[in-house]
């Protein structure tokens, strides 16, 4: 462990800001644990509100450089970038699992898909179009064209703590915008990681270091000030619902713009005539994967009665075989939940399915024999009704609950009856029913799927969800949009000036 972290750069007690250089910072010094055993990882010395406000000085004077640079030389450093990080996809993979828990194969994947959003990035930076529109005017020519937006805050959750950087990082990078990033004071080393990364490559270049910058602190302080600052153009935030509401009324006082990224509680409907098996696969590994701390994780399942028992039969054999233990460990599918507070979430919720009359028929149990540290608890399955109370909120905890459904309208119903709206899945052989499902009168969600489940989405879609989940897109698409800065453009190149609509305004 003391190779990879010294390979990252990462030291025993390390400062929590970043602005082209590390600057000393004297916060408070936090402790950084790793959940698999509950030890010690590394020190953070958090960044002052000072610290910050030096940060984003920097990121304001970089940008007015940056913004110069074409697009394709901005997508050129992005792709160096993405190649230091193939480097490193072991390190920082290991890292993600030490520091935030998850299983290695998914800490790879989540390096994985920082590459991936890297090499998209080199893509888009040459497609950054804007359309020619038709004037109604004679001689006149209409067009739009997307500039650079400003500083954009980037603030992400424990659970993906370095993808969610990259999805905005390299997107906003390839737009021509700075960033701070403020990480989850949970998973601050691999963000530390990542910057020692970027810092490297930024330097052999000699292009100006503060594109890439990072505060590390407390949501309810550093956090504060960067949805308060009026300089940030564009705050991206992913985490709760609670969060998101905070960010959106922050950046309202300042008509800043916000992409919001929030709290998921996502469904799988089996209707009658599915093919069991690839739905159980896919309830499996939503619902367990990442111990359940995936804002896609799946945590209902809508199961037609005529399915209902076999599947539930079925399901809880499956959980019977799930292997848990130290994630890093080849053939473990879960490891712990983040921290003592996520297993104190969890307990909670487990009496109040009781309390609300559900009924718990798997799990429900903190682990506390042959498991090498105190975040471990056996995922756990409910049956349970749509109108309850827990159900309608987002537990991050390996909980999946069971509703019987009659039929394709009311499997939708109560599928939208939640108040958020990330991710979903319909598992049918049916073509009514799934197109029913994908129409404008089915699924409310951002991510719609068919026989496959709702976790696990690919980066070239535009990412994001709908209600509670708070509206934003990241990633693929046409997602780039909202790091820019529209512009629409007229161009007269006649001899006269005629009005749009008819409009007669000349002095005889
Ligand atoms: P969280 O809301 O506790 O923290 C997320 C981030 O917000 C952290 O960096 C935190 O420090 C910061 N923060 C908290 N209060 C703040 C404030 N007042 N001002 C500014 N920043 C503040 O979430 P978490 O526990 O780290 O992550 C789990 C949550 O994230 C779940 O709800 C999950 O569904 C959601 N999530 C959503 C997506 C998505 O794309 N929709 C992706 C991943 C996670």
């Amino acid at each position: 462990m003391k190779e990879i972290l010294e390979k990252l750069g990462i030291k025993e007690v390390n400062h929590g800001a970043y602005c082209g250089e590390w600057l000393h910072t004297t916060g408070e010094e936090v402790d950084v644990y790793s959940p698999i055993d509950d030890s010690i990882l590394a020190k953070v010395k958090t960044a002052t509100a000072a610290d910050y406000d030096i940060v984003a000085k920097k990121a304001i004077e970089a940008f007015k450089i940056w913004r110069n640079f074409p697009a394709p030389k901005r997508g050129e450093i992005i792709r160096l970038i993405g190649l230091e990080l193939r480097k490193y996809k072991d390190e920082l993979g290991r890292l993600v699992t030490m520091e935030m828990g998850k299983i290695y194969t998914e800490g790879l994947g989540e390096v994985q898909e920082m590459i991936d959003m890297a090499d998209l990035a080199v893509g888009m930076s040459r497609q950054l179009y804007g359309a020619t529109i038709q004037s109604e005017r004679p001689e006149h020519r209409m067009f739009e064209q997307y500039h650079p937006l400003g500083v954009i805050g980037i603030i992400s959750s424990f659970n993906f703590p370095v993808a969610v950087w990259a999805w905005n990082a390299f997107v906003a990078g390839v737009c021509g915008d700075t960033m701070i990033w403020k990480p989850s004071t949970s998973t601050p080393l691999t963000a530390i990681a990542v910057t020692n990364i970027v810092h490297k490559v930024l330097e052999e270049l000699g292009v100006p270091k503060a594109i890439f910058n990072l505060v590390i602190g407390r949501g309810n302080e550093i956090g504060e000030k960067l949805i308060n600052d009026k300089n940030i153009h564009l705050v991206s935030a992913t985490g709760s619902c609670q969060m998101g509401k905070r960010v959106h009324q922050a950046a309202a006082k300042h008509y800043g713009r916000v992409i919001l990224e929030l709290g998921g509680n996502n469904a799988i409907i089996v209707m009658e005539d599915a093919n069991i098996e690839l739905a159980l696969k896919a309830v499996l590994f939503g619902a367990v994967g990442t111990a359940g701390q995936r804002c896609t994780s799946t945590r209902r399942v809508l199961i037609h009665e005529d399915v209902f028992d076999d599947f539930a039969q079925k399901l809880e054999k499956a959980y019977g075989s799930v292997p848990i233990g130290n994630p890093l460990d080849e053939g473990v599918l879960m490891g712990p939940l983040v921290n003592q507070s996520a297993v104190g979430a969890y307990k909670n919720a487990l009496e109040k399915i009781e309390e609300q009359g559900g009924e718990i028929i798997y799990g429900g149990e903190v682990l506390t024999e042959d498991v090498p540290g105190n975040c471990y608890v056996l995922p756990t399955i409910a049956i349970a009704r749509n109108d309850m109370q827990i159900v309608q909120e987002e537990t991050f905890a390996p909980i999946l609950y069971l509703i019987k459904i009659k039929n394709i309208n009311q499997a939708i119903e109560l599928h939208n009856d939640v108040p958020q709206g990330l991710s979903s899945a319909i598992f049918t052989n049916n073509l009514q029913y799934a197109e029913q499902f994908l129409s404008d009168r089915g699924s409310d969600c951002g991510i719609a799927n068919v026989n496959i489940g709702t976790s696990g989405a690919e980066i070239g879609g535009a990412f994001g969800g709908e209600k509670e989940t708070g509206g934003g897109r990241e990633a693929g698409s046409d997602a780039w949009k909202a790091y820019m800065r529209r512009q629409t453009n007229t161009i007269n190149w006649g001899k006269t000036i005629p009005l749009a609509q008819g409009v007669e305004f000349d002095i005889d």
